[in-house]
C-alpha cells in the first residue's frame, strides 16, 4: 500500500544548546543499583515518560541483527523500556524491524521484551508510504507504514562503525532501517569515487593487490574489476599502482551516501511533531561494522554507557564524541585492517570516511544543534 502521510513538521534549527541524559557504565561500587540497567531505568524516569506519550501509539525502532551476531542492545534493556512506556500509559506498544522474523534467536520475543516484535512493513511485507527526496537516483523513499500510523516514534540505537559512512547510531537506524530493499538500493547507489575504464584495463590485477582494505572485486569470466565501496577508504594505492592509468578518483563519494541517509531522515522525522520523537543511543558493543552482517566481533574501544535526548542531532555528536581513538582496544580491528595515520575520528581512521559529516548534513536539512549539555544520570 502506499499513500502520503500527515503534513510535514520540522524541528529547525536550536539556538539553545541540547540537554542529553547520560548513564555512564563506569559504576561506584559493586552492588547491582550502582550498574547501567539501573541508572538506564532512573534515566527513563527522568525523561518524564507519562506526559510524552499516555494515551499515544508508539513504535520503538532498532535494529535486532542477524545471524550470528548477538552485540546488539540487550533484550534486558528493551523490557525496561517498554515496561517504564507501559507504566506511563503507552498503547499499541511495539517494537519494529526489518530482521524481525528471526529475532527470537537472539532473544527478541514477545515474551522477553514484553511487547509484540514486528516487521516494518507489515504482514503483506507493501505496506509503506512514498516520499519524494529527489537527490540523484535516490528519487523517493518507501517509509514504513507501521512507523508512520504511531503517535510516538522512539530511535532506539546501538551505535557501531560502517564502511559506507564512518558509523551507524540514530540516523542509521531509520534511514537504511525503516525503508525497504528498493529504497536500499538507491541509497547504495549514492556510492562511488572511483571511475574505472575496462577498455585501458589490461587485467594485470596489480590494483587487487596494492588495494589494503580488500574493496577491488575481480570479475575472472569478464577479466574485469571492480569496487567494494564499504571496505574502499579512498587511500589511492589502486590508482597508483595500476600501469594503464584504468583508475583514476573522482571524488569521495561515501559524501553523497552520508547526504542520502541525512535526507531519507529528515524526511521520517518530519512526519512527526519534536515532542513525538525520542532518541536513545546504546555505546556498548562498539564494533567495527554494522549488526547487519550477522556476526559479533570484539569491542573497538571499552563500552560507554547510554544516551537519551529529544534531538537527534546533538545525541550523534555526542555519540561520536564520546569514542575516543586513544581507547582502541587490540582486538578491536580485524588482523589484516590498520588504523590509518593521521588525525580525524576513530571511525575515520578505519573506514576512510568522516563520520560526522552525515550528522552534519542532517542538521542542515532537518535541523537540531550540535551544541549540547550532558546531564550524568547517577
Ligand atoms: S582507493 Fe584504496 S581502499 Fe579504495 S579500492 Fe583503491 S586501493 Fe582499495
Ligand atoms: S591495475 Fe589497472 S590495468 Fe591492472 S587490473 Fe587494475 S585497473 Fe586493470
Amino acid at each position: 500500500m502506499t499513500r502520503s502521510k500527515k503534513p510535514a513538521s520540522s524541528r529547525g534549527p536550536q539556538s539553545a544548546p541540547a540537554r542529553i541524559y547520560f548513564a555512564d557504565i563506569a559504576y561506584e561500587s559493586a552492588e547491582p543499583d550502582r550498574t547501567l540497567p539501573a541508572k538506564f531505568k532512573r534515566m527513563l524516569e527522568k525523561l518524564a515518560l507519562e506526559k510524552r506519550v499516555k494515551e499515544k501509539s508508539v513504535t520503538i525502532k532498532m535494529h535486532l541483527g542477524g545471524h550470528l551476531g548477538y552485540t546488539t542492545i540487550h533484550p534486558l534493556f528493551v523490557r525496561l523500556l517498554v515496561e517504564a512506556l507501559k507504566t506511563a500509559g503507552a498503547k499499541d506498544l511495539k517494537v519494529m524491524d526489518n530482521s524481525a522474523k528471526t529475532a527470537f534467536m537472539r532473544g527478541y520475543t514477545h515474551e522477553v521484551l514484553g511487547c509484540p516484535v514486528i516487521p516494518c512493513f507489515g504482514q503483506s511485507g507493501r505496506y509503506y508510504y512514498r516520499e519524494p527526496i529527489g537527490f540523484r537516483g535516490l528519487d523517493e523513499a518507501l517509509l514504513s507504514g507501521e512507523a508512520l500510523d504511531s503517535d510516538f516514534f522512539i530511535d532506539l540505537a546501538h551505535l557501531k562503525g560502517h564502511g559506507d559512512c564512518g558509523f551507524g547510531g540514530a540516523i542509521k537506524n531509520i534511514a537504511m532501517g525503516i525503508v525497504p530493499s528498493e529504497t536500499r538500493r538507491k541509497i547504495h547507489g549514492l556510492e562511488g569515487g572511483l571511475v574505472y575504464d575496462a577498455d585501458k584495463c589490461i587485467f594485470c590485477l596489480k590494483c587487487h593487490r596494492a588495494c589494503p582494505n580488500g574493496a577491488i572485486t575481480i570479475n575472472r569470466e569478464k577479466k574485469k574489476i571492480g569496487f567494494f565501496f564499504h571496505n574502499c577508504t579512498y587511500c589511492q594505492h589502486c590508482v597508483l599502482a595500476c600501469p594503464k592509468k584504468a583508475i583514476r578518483m573522482e571524488n569521495r563519494r561515501f559524501e553523497d551516501f552520508s547526504r542520502g541517509l541525512a535526507l531519507v531522515t529528515s524526511a521520517f522525522l518530519k512526519k512527526f511533531a519534536p515532542e513525538n520523537l525520542l532518541f536513545i543511543n546504546f555505546l556498548m558493543n562498539i564494533t567495527i561494522f554494522c549488526d547487519c552482517w550477522g556476526m559479533s566481533t570484539p569491542s573497538l574501544v571499552p563500552d560507554i554507557g547510554i544516551l537519551a535526548a529529544e534531538d537527534i542531532t546533538a545525541i550523534e555528536t555526542a555519540s561520536l564524541d564520546l569514542i575516543k581513538t586513544e581507547n582502541l582496544l587490540p582486538n578491536g580491528l580485524p588482523k589484516d585492517r590498520k588504523l590509518s595515520k593521521g588525525k580525524g575520528h576513530l571511525f575515520e581512521r578505519i573506514h576512510g570516511k568522516d563520520p560526522y559529516l552525515m550528522v552534519r548534513y542532517l542538521e542542515e536539512i532537518y535541523g537540531g544543534t550540535r551544541v549540547y549539555k550532558r546531564i550524568e544520570v547517577k
